[in-house]
């Protein structure tokens, strides 16, 4: 007997895949959502989409992660980092504004730690220039912006399932979109360039190959595994921001004290629950805190490295230089964050890190 015939479908695109595109699009009200194998191949569909080529420009943070980047430079684009803003480590719109040129094709936002980027002042500047924007939203499931849902906040949005992040299922990601002229080719791009998908929905009567593409969709193991976290979504965010809430909670004497500050959310963003991070005064004293509390038995992070003065983007950076971005790579510090981190143990590593500075 063959294992489709014990399983049914273990390929992509079957009935899992479509439970949970039917809850994202009903839950969060994107015009359509497309499951992915990662958010970087998402992000490498929005490039697709946005029809960027070899030239084109495209502002996005230097403060994020290197899939951001890496979607738009494989098709040749200029990347054009802007920094953040002094505040918050989400991009700032200042900078987006003064970077902008008529090659300027496409705006990323990265909603960093699920707090949503200034979209209305970006959104603003893309219309004026007519410019795509795009939400890198990897952090940001669950979370709003004045009222609306991120990924429902531009043209198109990606999302991460990796392990690291609310909902997971090992490896995996979703395109959200919210225009219709997207819709199709986005389908056609998601399967290998095929028009496969209008096939088995009988709108064509044979399928082949209309446009580029490639294996973009998660086979139905993945999915089904991605639909049981959904299942629970509400249980994973209530506990997620249960722990969010207790880490602002015991850090609270530390924020005031200014050994510590714990960024304030930006105006209209809301917590999802993603992770909890605090910026230190001085690289140094970042670098020795995570030294004491790994040593204690608190596993605790950095993050990003800046990507304009990283080893590849170096001879293609134009010289700027983006001071909020490296004082805030060299400053947070992440820790341990996951549902189930008893309040006990938040208390425990809040009391550690005051004793770190009270040495
Ligand atoms: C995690 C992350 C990604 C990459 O997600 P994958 O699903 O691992 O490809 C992209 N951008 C940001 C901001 C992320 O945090």
């Amino acid at each position: 007997m063959q294992m489709a015939a014990i399983f049914g479908q273990i390929s992509g695109n079957g009935a899992y895949t479509k439970k949970c595109h039917e809850f994202f699009v009903d839950r969060f009200g994107f015009g359509k959502s497309l499951l992915t194998t990662s958010c970087s191949d998402a992000l490498e569909m929005t490039a697709l989409l946005a029809h960027i080529e070899p030239g084109d420009e495209v502002i996005m943070p230097s403060f994020t992660f290197v899939s951001t980047a890496n979607a738009f430079a494989i098709r040749g684009a200029i990347i054009r980092f802007a920094d953040t803003t002094a505040e918050y480590p989400n991009i700032s719109v200042q900078q987006i504004a003064e970077l902008i040129t008529p090659k300027t094709k496409a705006i990323v936002v990265v909603h960093y730690a699920g707090a949503a980027c200034d979209m209305n002042a970006i959104n603003a500047l893309a219309v004026k220039h007519n410019i795509t924007v795009i939400e890198d939203a990897a952090h940001a499931l669950g979370a709003f912006y004045h009222g609306r849902p991120c990924g429902t906040l531009a043209d198109m949005a990606t999302f991460s399932f990796h392990e690291t992040k609310n909902i997971i299922c090992g490896e995996g990601g979703m395109l959200a979109l919210n225009k219709k002229e997207y819709f199709n080719r986005a389908e056609i791009i998601w399967e290998k360039g095929t028009n496969r998908a209008a096939f088995h929905r009988g709108e064509v009567n044979k399928y082949g190959w209309v446009d580029i593409g490639s294996s973009f969709l998660p086979s139905e193991l993945i999915s089904a595994f991605l639909y049981a976290q959904l299942e629970q979504f509400d249980v994973i965010q209530m506990e997620r921001t249960r722990v969010k809430r207790d880490y602002l909670k015991h850090f609270d004497s530390l924020n005031r004290s200014g050994l510590l500050t714990i960024p304030k959310l930006p105006d209209g963003a809301t917590e999802n629950g993603n992770m909890f991070f605090a910026v230190c005064r001085t690289g140094e004293e970042r670098n020795q805190l995570i030294k004491y509390l790994n040593h204690e038995g608190i596993h605790a992070v950095f993050h990003y490295l800046p990507l304009h003065n990283s080893p590849y983007f170096t001879p293609h950076h134009d010289g700027r230089e983006l001071p909020n971005t490296i004082r805030f790579s060299d400053t947070i510090i992440r820790f341990p964050f996951y549902s189930g981190l008893e309040t006990d143990d938040i208390e425990w590593i809040a009391k550690t890190t005051a004793k770190f500075f009270n040495r």
